[in-house]
């Protein structure tokens, strides 16, 4: 995987303070919201300011509660498949990406659409074809039953077997192991899957890599960060919900990076005081579907609790921003 990249400042040498005894928190950067999910909501806003509501949303835009409840309250209505979107109406595909099945089922529909799929995501799609296109056996190591993966996978079912745990690696079979493939999904453990590619290699040692990394910036550089600051953690807290794959990520990353215990928490109310017992430092970060403001409402909860002071421990500075879906860019041009 590589270190940096496009739009990304590398914030040099990490000075994580010491502990002198005092209870305090470290704060993670980056945390919290990526472009991709910023792209996203901002589509499903603006889709509410041109259209009106309601506006249909496949699947929720990102996996984060707080955002999905605050978008139903201005009237986006979520719906697991565009069967349940009425005739004609507008639905938005969520950031983690659809098969072309579902884009020809709106179609067969005349469902309006706004495709706020992360280019990053987009990005991996593209692979897929272009490999299935030169007949490769295409390995996608992803997590079974996420969205993006059943999205990327759809491009070209034929060609994708998907690889999740370590009994997958065994179950494979390729028609040509001088043609084979490593794709992944976006927000997974680097060092796990770097861990499954090392054992897919071992089984087809003509495994071709990708061309560019498929986690993406920001999964890499949440994790970058917390494994900066994990050991000097007691305690590391995740602002992020349960079916966020980057969040959940991060409490793997944490504990394995020597933090001494870590949750995952969608609100401040969530955290259980016991879980202060005998900690002097917090470590605090967010997934990348988290609005910032979540995170400052467990600062004042910390504050409240004796952690006032707060250290952030940087360790890149990210200056990526995607353009809004071409849909809602030429709605907005037509105003
Ligand atoms: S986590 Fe990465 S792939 Fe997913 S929306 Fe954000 S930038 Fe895109």
């Amino acid at each position: 995987m590589s270190s940096s990249s496009p739009g990304i400042e590398p914030a040099g040498t990490v000075d994580v303070p010491r502990a002198d005894g005092r209870k305090r928190v470290l704060l993670a950067k980056p945390r919290g919201y990526c472009a991709g999910v910023d792209r996203a909501v901002i589509a499903v806003e603006k889709a509410l300011e041109l259209y009106g509501p309601p506006v249909y949303v496949r699947k929720e835009i990102v996996h984060n509660r707080h955002v999905v409840e605050t978008l139903r309250e201005r009237g986006a209505i979520f719906v697991d498949e565009t069967t349940e979107v009425p005739e004609g109406a507008l639905v938005v595909f969520s950031a983690h990406g659809v098969s072309p099945m579902v884009h020809a089922e709106a179609a067969e529909r005349n469902l309006k659409t706004i495709d706020a799929t992360c280019p990053l995501v987009t990005k991996v799609h593209k692979e897929v074809n272009r490999f299935a296109k030169d007949d490769y056996d295409i390995l996608l190591i992803g997590h079974e039953g996420h969205e993006e993966v059943e999205g990327t996978a759809g491009e070209a079912p034929e060609h994708v077997q998907l690889v999740d745990t370590a009994e997958d690696v065994d179950k494979v079979t390729v028609r040509d192991p001088s043609k084979v493939i490593w794709l992944s999904q976006t927000t997974l453990s680097v060092d796990e899957t770097m861990e499954r590619v090392d054992q897919l290699r071992d089984r087809f040692p003509g495994l071709a890599d990708p061309p560019s990394d498929d986690i993406c910036y920001a999964t890499t550089n949440r994790q970058v960060a917390v494994k900066a600051m994990a050991a000097e953690c007691d305690l590391v807290i995740v602002v992020g919900s349960q079916n966020s794959s980057n969040s959940k990520r991060l409490v793997e990353v944490a504990l394995k990076a020597g933090a001494r215990a870590s949750h995952l928490v969608d609100f401040s109310h969530e955290v259980d005081e016991a879980w202060l017992e005998g900690v002097t430092t917090v470590g605090v970060t967010s997934g990348a579907s988290v609005p910032e403001v979540l995170v400052m409402d467990l600062l004042a909860w910390l504050d409240k609790h004796g952690y006032s002071d707060v250290d952030e421990v940087t360790t890149a500075n990210e200056k990526i921003a995607f353009a809004l879906p071409p849909e809602i860019r030429r709605a907005e041009k037509a105003k």
